[in-house]
């Protein structure tokens, strides 16, 4: 009786080169600055951070705008992850949650750090924590996580800012 492999670990590379194109390229350098730099569409006026490839998926068309947002934001949604899994780097419970930060149309996912998985909500304002700045590089692993900075809790419904 065989029985098939659930899992093989063996060693395995794969070299690529990647272009970050126009639009992500002002959005990586940012982010080696200490800087988030989103892109604006110039129809509907929405700031994507990421910049999503540099185009917004409901006109089609470049962002035309570079804008600085804030490190602040809200959560929109989160979750508590309990289930460990193959080449988890974190302990669990930890929570990944959808942030909109100030002066952004559009959430994106980080970590939710310095308090407990049970004291996170929807609404809770949070801010950035910066890893030392020799760590900073073209990624959004410059922001280490996001921790919860003391503001009251915005709305019920902090995505209701988006259009
Ligand atoms: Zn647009």
């Amino acid at each position: 009786m065989s029985v098939d492999p659930l899992r093989v670990r063996l060693p395995i590379d794969l070299d690529y080169m990647w272009s970050a194109g126009p639009g992500s390229s002002t959005y990586l350098q940012g982010l080696s600055e200490g800087r988030l730099v989103g892109g604006r569409c110039g129809i509907c006026g929405d700031v994507y951070f990421p910049p999503r490839g540099g185009t917004c998926p409901r006109d089609g068309v470049l962002l035309d705008k570079d804008v600085e947002v804030a490190p602040t934001g809200t959560i929109t949604t989160f979750c508590v992850v309990n289930v460990p899994f193959l080449g988890q780097q974190i302990e669990i419970p930890y929570v990944a949650a959808h942030i909109l930060l100030d002066g952004a149309d559009l959430a994106f996912q980080h970590l939710i750090q310095e308090c407990r998985p049970h004291e996170v909500r929807l609404g809770m304002r949070v801010e950035a924590v910066w890893a030392e700045p020799s760590e900073w590089g073209p990624s959004l692993a410059s922001i280490t996580h996001f921790r919860p900075n003391g503001e009251p809790d915005a709305g019920a419904d902090p995505s209701s800012r988006t259009s």
